[in-house]
């Protein structure tokens, strides 16, 4: 089984994380055309190496960045996307 890294809770087993979708994949605002859902809901870039991705911790219930390699599986980096002091 895999550690993950919650920034808030600390390391703990990958069962206790839910992925929330590749970093800058951002939501269609506003009256847009099909072709930009499509793009947002089924297409994805699928990249060889580093990524960034959001990620849920579920029991604590806090969304975070996390940097992972996609070819070894290796946690880079894990980030809160609010800085404490601002949360
Ligand atoms: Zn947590």
């Amino acid at each position: 089984m895999q550690l993950f890294t919650c920034p808030f809770c600390g390391p703990r087993a990958e069962t206790e994380f839910h992925f929330g979708g590749d970093a800058g994949n951002l939501r269609p605002e506003g009256d847009v055309e099909a072709n930009a859902w499509t793009d947002y809901l089924y297409f994805r870039n699928n990249r060889r190496g580093a990524a960034r991705e959001i990620w849920m911790h579920l029991p604590c219930r806090e969304v975070f960045m996390m940097e992972r390699d996609t070819l070894t599986h290796e946690v880079i980096a894990t980030e809160a996307l609010v800085p404490e002091e601002q949360a």
